[in-house]
Parts: C-alpha cells; sequence; structure tokens
C-alpha cells in the first residue's frame, strides 16, 4: 500500500503548449514547496499530479505546504494498491480507519474502473467495498445522495487508487507561468495582498520598497522583509530591492509645491521602479493602488503619475472594496505584519493639502526644477537586494 497525496488541478481553457507547461510548472513548484524536509516523488498521471511521500507521516505537513502552491485546486490524501480485489478491500478499510470514522457518519462509495481487466465492474465494487465497510465500522450508514463521507476508487492500470476528503488549494496557475513583474511594496496593508494576487496568476516577483533613513527605521524595514518572506512562502524566492529615497524627498521639499509633493514622489518612484524592472527583466509593475481612497488614488492623479512610463502597471485591488482587502491580508498571513506600527517614508513629508487633480502640465514645471535624471541615478546606485524565501518564524 503505498501513501500518496493527489492533487487536482487546471484552469478551464488551458490547451495544447499552456497545458504542458503548466502541469511541468506545477510539478517544479510542488517539489520546491515540499523542500528537502519532505522528500517525495512527483508524477503526473491522468491529468492528475501524485506525491509519494515516502512515510506516510508527513502527510500533514505536506498537505499544508501544498495549500500554499498556486495553481492546486484541491488535494486529497490517497492510498494506492495492487489491482486485486483483495488488495482494494484493504485499501478501503485503512483509508476510512485513518480518516476515523467517529460518531454516526454516512457514506458511500463511489467506483470508477478506467482499467477494464479488472474482474469487478464499478457496480460491484461500489457494493461490495459498501457492504465490508458497514460491516467493518457499525456505526456508518450509506447515504447515496448526501453522504458525509465519499469513498471514491479508482481503478486505472498502475493500481487502484483509494481517497476521501480533499483540502481545497488556493487555485489560481503556477507562478512561473506568467512571466515576471516587479511589486512596488510599501509596510501597509494593500501592496502585499496586490503581489500575492499577481502570483496567483502565475507572476513571478520581484519586489523594489522605499525608504528614507534616517526619517524611517530599521524596524520599518524589518516590517517590509517580513512580508516580502510571507509572500515567498506563496511562490518564492523573492528579490527586494530597498532604494534610500531619502534625498529625492528632501529635495521635493526644497523646491517642489507643496500640494504636488505626493504627485511628484509617486513619479520619482515609479521612473526608479521601471529602470529596476528593466534591469531584472520584469514586463511590468504591480502596486497595491485602488480608486479613490486616497489623494493620489484618484484617476487624475494616477494618469499623471503614470505618464512616466508606458510600462504596463497591473492594479489587482481596483476592484476591491477594503474590508475585502483586509479579510485576504488576514487569510494570506500578511495582515498582522502589515498593522505593525512603523512609519512609511510617504507619509513623512505629506503636505496637508495634497492636489487630488494636478495637471500634467503644472507637474512637469515642477520637474524643470530638479535635476530628474540625476536623483534617479542617485537613488539608483543606492539599491540594496536581499533575497527571501521563506515566511518569518510565527508568521501565520
Ligand atoms: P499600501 O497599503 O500598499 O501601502 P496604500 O493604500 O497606503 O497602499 P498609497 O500609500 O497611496 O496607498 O500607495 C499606493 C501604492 O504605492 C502602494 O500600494 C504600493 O504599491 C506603492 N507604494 C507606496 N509606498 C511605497 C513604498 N514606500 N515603497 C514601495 N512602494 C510603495
Ligand atoms: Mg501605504
Amino acid at each position: 500500500m503505498d501513501h500518496l497525496l493527489l492533487i487536482r488541478y487546471g484552469e478551464i481553457g488551458l490547451k495544447g503548449k499552456n497545458r504542458h507547461l503548466f502541469e511541468e510548472q506545477l510539478m517544479r513548484n510542488i517539489r520546491a514547496a515540499l523542500g528537502d524536509a519532505l522528500p517525495g516523488r512527483v508524477q503526473r498521471a491522468y491529468g492528475r499530479i501524485f506525491v509519494e511521500l515516502g512515510d506516510s507521516a508527513h502527510t500533514r505537513a505536506a498537505l499544508e505546504r501544498l495549500q500554499k502552491v498556486f495553481g492546486i485546486v484541491a488535494v486529497s490524501p490517497a492510498l494506492r494498491v495492487p489491482l486485486t480485489v483483495e488488495a482494494v478491500e484493504e485499501g478501503a478499510v485503512e483509508l476510512v480507519r485513518r480518516l476515523g470514522p467517529a460518531g454516526a457518519r454516512t457514506f458511500r462509495v463511489q467506483a470508477r474502473r478506467p482499467n477494464k481487466a479488472f474482474p469487478l465492474t464499478s457496480q460491484e465494487i461500489n457494493e461490495r467495498i459498501g457492504a465490508l465497510l458497514l460491516r467493518t465500522y457499525p456505526q456508518l450508514k450509506v447515504d447515496l445522495h448526501q453522504p458525509e463521507l465519499v469513498v471514491s476508487i479508482e481503478v486505472r492500470e498502475q493500481g487502484a487508487y483509494l481517497y476521501s476528503e480533499q483540502t481545497p488549494g488556493p487555485g489560481g496557475l503556477p507562478v512561473g507561468v506568467s512571466s515576471h513583474a516587479l511589486l512596488l511594496l510599501s509596510g501597509g496593508i494593500d501592496s502585499p495582498v496586490a503581489g500575492w494576487m499577481a502570483m496567483k496568476r502565475g507572476i513571478r516577483l520581484d519586489a523594489i520598497h522605499f525608504h528614507s533613513p534616517p526619517f524611517t527605521s530599521e524596524r520599518a524595514l524589518d516590517k517590509v522583509k517580513d512580508l516580502t518572506g510571507v509572500l515567498a512562502s506563496w511562490g518564492g524566492p523573492i528579490r527586494l530591492h530597498v532604494v534610500r529615497f531619502t534625498e529625492i524627498q528632501k529635495e521635493l521639499r526644497r523646491q517642489a509645491p507643496a500640494e504636488l509633493m505626493i504627485t511628484l514622489m509617486r513619479r520619482f518612484m515609479l521612473r526608479i521602479a521601471v529602470a529596476v524592472a528593466q534591469d531584472v527583466g520584469a514586463l511590468a509593475l504591480v502596486t497595491g493602488e485602488s480608486v479613490g481612497q486616497v489623494a493620489s488614488q484618484t484617476l487624475e492623479n494616477m494618469s499623471v503619475i503614470n505618464a512616466v512610463t508606458s510600462m504596463p502597471i497591473l492594479r489587482p485591488l481596483v476592484g476591491f472594496d477594503k474590508q475585502e482587502i483586509v479579510e485576504r491580508a488576514q487569510a494570506i498571513g500578511t495582515y498582522s505584519i502589515s498593522i505593525r506600527p512603523y512609519e512609511d517614508c510617504c507619509t513623512i513629508f505629506v503636505p496637508a493639502h495634497p492636489a487630488t487633480r494636478p495637471q500634467l502640465a503644472e507637474v512637469e514645471a515642477a520637474e524643470a526644477a530638479l535635476d530628474v535624471a540625476g536623483l534617479v541615478r542617485e537613488a539608483l546606485a543606492s539599491i540594496e537586494t536581499t533575497t527571501l524565501a521563506e515566511a518569518p518564524a510565527g508568521a501565520g
């Protein structure tokens, strides 16, 4: 009897070459998620992926990790037994034993027999195994319509597979199938969720963060590293590029109209991010912007900010309410880190009355007084890059 994990995947509409790339990448990501601690053989058959864990004691730990692998729709612990009636019987009893048939529960057996060489038909398997389980576990009753437990049996060429419970996976596409983007990661609630949403569509991420020492502290930076680590646990490793933004902010405070401060800062961030994206081979930027939350997120402001680049900017949160973002942040494990009370570079220099409808011409006029290219170059030279591969200790 072999202990396996049966992994369902699949996105409607994936065909031909795409399907192949999807499967290959998913198998690589599964191997990476299991890591050295949980050695297992990852194989593909019958439109499923099977992970053969040498030791059934690893099942729970492996299930937990696979719940964070995009592309997986569901995972079931499964048994594979030889193609004899006795082995299937033994397997069924063992499967139900492990599930712990405590209390009065109802069940049904659901057999499929693609391998017609097996001596019993699907219906005969259902009846025979059903009767056996009733004898073995007297507290169980058959319910064909709404059973609490479905014992599935698939008789294939290489053996019979038995499984029952399903743990849902995160769905989406395997990270890596959709190329590479650069996430603008603040210490806030929104941008980590935006990064997660991008990864869910198969995008591999680098992250960039702007800080302003000494106005922002080392602990504010640790927070961003921890956020990057949590994201990396969903499909890393992720490189974090930290840009020193202090000089640009000081220069803007000295030279620029206060009400344009935020718009100008954002335009600098974007220019720097685009340069880094090009450098690392990322094809798009990802931000946590939503429409209408704050002054800089009016469409008027976004269009003026966006005017510095033609690189695509993905804003996965655009259709979300704040409450939905918070719930997602909690579910993915970033919320408790995001609410740590450290300052952000953008909150330090914000004016009392930022412009909500700046004109591109006035913004460009303000920039004409600055050495834009020189400031960008200096900021790029300040970048320090770290790679994060896993969630910080204690993170959900
Ligand atoms: P968040 O919760 O992600 O901080 P927010 O609702 O506070 O977002 P803004 O402060 O307007 O909104 O920031 C909009 C987006 O700009 C952020 O989601 C993030 O993608 C990017 N951003 C803001 N500050 C920084 C920063 N210091 N470093 C990198 N990116 C940033
Ligand atoms: Mg913010």
